[in-house]
This record gives structure tokens, sequence and C-alpha cells, in this order.
């Protein structure tokens, strides 16, 4: 147990680099310093804390559930591969779900998105063609033809709430979590013209009070732009413009959709 406690120290002291991850690294190396000179308490609950974990199954369910949104490093309660323990939300007792009613693959409510989860008539997406013509077609007027200051306010106001949950907003807050998936939840490439990502990423700032946080040289808020506000937009543009659940406009974005005309 010391040991894998040390190595574990070391192995926390090589990831957390000193400008971004301070005080994790701090709290890390008064953990060290107590642990090398001697007077470390050893922790023996590690099974309690397992027995702990809140359940994610229905009662009367004799398999585990797996989220397909899981898989993609998409759920918004992503389990980590290594520990088999919640990463997101681990604090969230109630997971609802929703089965496909096509592939009868499972997916939380929450990685569906709530919007789209209807008693007995849940689709994931699965036999779906992938198309964002509506969005390119409303584009053409501007991004306020696909979403409004008023639907951008609504949507900050709920991820900051918690009622709509995501895995980027999670890891913003708590970013040492998982550096791996905070990394891979990071859009892959902007889904929008350059013009409409320009236009897109000031009004989200204007809409968010986030621009004067920058101003104020807050440039933390930047990732909060960029690695969280503007893929919840293509998300929720998606879901108004194309149909897609959150699920979905995950995979749809994994697959490097353009929504402009090359
Ligand atoms: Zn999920
Ligand atoms: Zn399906």
């Amino acid at each position: 147990m010391p040991l894998l406690r040390k190595w574990w120290c070391l192995l926390l002291l090589e990831n957390y680099s000193l400008d971004s991850y301070r005080k994790v690294f701090a709290h890390w190396t008064e953990e060290c310093k107590v642990f090398l000179a001697g007077h470390h308490v050893p922790v023996f609950k590690l099974k309690k804390r397992k027995a702990e974990e809140p359940a994610e199954m229905e009662p009367s369910d004799t398999t585990p559930r797996q989220c397909m949104a899981n898989s993609i490093l998409a759920c918004v309660y992503q389990i980590s591969e290594n520990t088999g323990q919640r990463l997101l939300y681990p604090e969230e007792k109630l997971v609802e779900w929703v089965q496909c009613n096509i592939c009868k693959g499972w997916l939380h409510t929450e990685c569906a998105g709530k919007p789209f989860v209807r008693a007995g008539s849940f689709n994931c997406g699965c036999t779906n063609q992938v198309s964002c013509n509506r969005t390119i077609e409303a584009l053409k007027s501007g991004t306020q033809a696909v979403i409004s200051d008023g639907e951008i306010k609504m949507l900050y106001k709920d991820l900051c709430s918690g009622r709509v949950k995501s895995g980027r907003m999670y890891l913003w807050h708590n970013p040492g979590v998982s550096l791996k998936l905070k990394q891979r939840l990071k859009p892959l490439m902007f889904h929008f013209a350059d013009a409409q990502v320009d236009e897109l990423t000031e009004r989200i700032g204007s809409c968010s009070g986030i621009n004067e946080l920058i101003m104020k040289g807050e440039f933390q808020f930047l990732d909060l732009v960029f690695d969280v506000l503007v893929p919840e937009v293509t998300i929720k543009v998606l879901e108004k413009l194309e149909g897609m659940n959150r699920y979905a406009a995950e995979k749809a974005m994994l697959q490097r959709i353009h929504l402009y005309t090359k």
C-alpha cells in the first residue's frame, strides 16, 4: 500500500504541470513530504467507497447498462476505463436511462438530451443519415438564423446551473479529473466557417458576459468559450435544425461535419 501510494504521488507529480494545476500539485507535494517523513496515515477505505458508488442499474436489472455515449467518450457520466468509476458528476445519484427502439442500445437521458426522450419512441439516430443541409441553408443569413441571443443566454444559464449537463462544463470546473478526457472533448475543428466562428464567439462572449471578464485579463474564460460553449452551441444548433439528439450530434461532430459549403 505505501509503495502504491508513493508511485501514485510520483505519477501525479509527473502529470500535473506547475502552471495549470498548481493546487493539485501543491496538495500532492505536501502528501509526498508527509509520506517520505513517515508520518502518513494510510487509507484503508477503498472497498467501502466502491460500495457507495451511485447505482447505475434499475433494481430489476441483472446486467449493468452501458451508455452508448461512453464509447465515444461523450457520456456526461463518463466512466474511467482504468478504474471503472464515474469521472463526471460523481455526486449525481439519480441517473435516468432511455433505450433506442431500433438498436436497443441504452443512453443516459442526459446523453440523449432530455427534450428527445419520450416514452416508447426514442431513436438514437443509428439509422439516420447525417445531414446538415438545413443548418447550412439557414447560416446563409448569419449565425442569428441558427441560434438567437436569447437561446445562447438560456443555454449558458442552463449549463451553469447544471440543468443541462455537459462533460465539457464539468471538466472546465474540475480540470484535474481527467486531462485526457478534457483534451478529447476539445473541438477537433470548427464546424462553422471562419467568419461564422468569429461572429458566434463574439455573440457567445457578449451574451454570457464573458467578453468583459476576458477584457479584464481573465483569460481562463477563453477556454470556456472555445472548449465548452462553441461545442455546446453546435450541439444545440444540430438538435434544433437537424433534429439530432445530443448523442447523434456528438457523433456527427466526431465525423468532422462542415456547417458550410466548401
Ligand atoms: Zn451517458
Ligand atoms: Zn439506436
